[in-house]
């Protein structure tokens, strides 16, 4: 299993309270997307099933090895699920049974549930029913993105667990472990909210390098309009937030430069020179913020509609830049 730094003081804190016979049965941690919380809520379930329970998990014993196979019969998972991404009553309904069976391997059971504000509200309210009483031997963790999209109920009833984020230092030490080179490390973590598992995972799937044309097209077709679409033909297979995000963070980065006359606080570091220059030539600020409200809209179209024609919808917005820099 990957370890995270910035996530063993968490992982320290979980083992002291269960030396102490102390742990919560009804967790909540909030964040972390990004910054190995997966893995980490990986650590914290075998850590529960393990028949040895030392800080690491032993990896041999049985309950170990069924947990590595996915098989373990105490351990629940639960994700959002389907195209709108929703944990309803039904999934709610099986975590309130298990928690309520005996455990099949006479040790404890565990139950983490990601995206837990994801739950609708007839899934949140099936779960007060075991937060009011957490059967004995079971424990709950939470994972959540947005803590206040969950009911207060809810929130009153778990024991919060926290952690301190990543340090730049702790980000790009672990990057360049992974293999990658400082400067690059530096750029991921700007591009990428300082989140060093999502600056990788960009990585891996080369963004970096397919960045410099969605970037350059734009930048082309924001100085001499072409009134067709044929240099955004390569584009539509990307997915359509990651392409968005990218220009959002490059006209982002241009509205400071225009705003402020300094590159200090772009993300996009290797643009550095660049972006001086193009500042200088289109220095009215307002046509880039019209620029960035498009791209929010698009990209908000984009999140919500589910039988998106991403291809009309790219289009659309191209054939406007010329009007929108107006
Ligand atoms: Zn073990």
């Amino acid at each position: 299993m990957d370890t995270f730094p910035w996530l063993q003081p968490l992982q320290e804190r979980i083992t002291q309270l269960a030396t102490q016979r102390r742990l919560p049965h009804a967790m909540m941690i909030s964040g972390g997307a990004g910054m190995g919380i997966t893995s980490w809520l990986t650590w914290f379930e075998s850590y529960v099933l393990c028949q040895h329970g030392s800080l690491r998990p032993c990896g041999q014993c049985h309950a170990c090895q069924l947990h590595a196979a996915g098989t373990h019969p105490d351990g629940l998972r639960l994700q959002p699920d389907g195209k709108a991404q929703l944990i309803k009553v039904d999934a709610v309904r099986q975590v309130v049974n298990f928690a309520h069976n005996t455990a099949q391997a006479g040790g404890q059971k565990v139950i983490v549930i990601e995206s837990a504000e994801r739950m609708n509200t007839a899934a949140a309210n099936a779960l007060l029913k075991i937060l009011e009483e957490p059967p004995a031997g079971t424990f709950l963790l939470l994972q959540t993105d947005d803590m206040n999209a969950l009911l207060p109920t809810i929130r009153s009833r778990v024991q919060r667990l926290s952690f301190a984020p990543p340090t730049k230092e702790q980000s790009i030490t672990w990057l360049v472990n992974k293999g990658v080179n400082e400067d690059t490390a530096k750029l991921l973590l700007a591009l990428h909210y300082g989140q060093p598992c999502t600056g990788l995972a960009a990585h891996e799937q080369g963004i970096l390098v397919q960045r410099e044309p969605w970037i350059r097209a734009l930048a082309q077709q924001i100085r001499q309009p072409m009134l067709n679409t044929r240099s955004l033909e390569s584009f539509l297979t990307t997915e359509p937030e990651v392409l968005l995000r990218c220009w959002t963070s490059w006209v982002t980065d241009i509205i400071r430069v225009v705003q402020t006359g300094s590159t200090e606080g772009v993300v996009n570091l290797d643009m550095i020179d660049q972006l001086p220059r193009i500042a200088e030539q289109y220095p009215q600020v307002q046509p880039w913020f019209r620029l960035y409200d498009a791209l929010q809209d698009v990209t908000q179209s984009a999140r919500l509609n589910n039988n998106l024609n991403w291809q009309l919808l790219l289009e659309s917005f191209w054939l406007r830049i010329p009007s929108i820099l107006k």
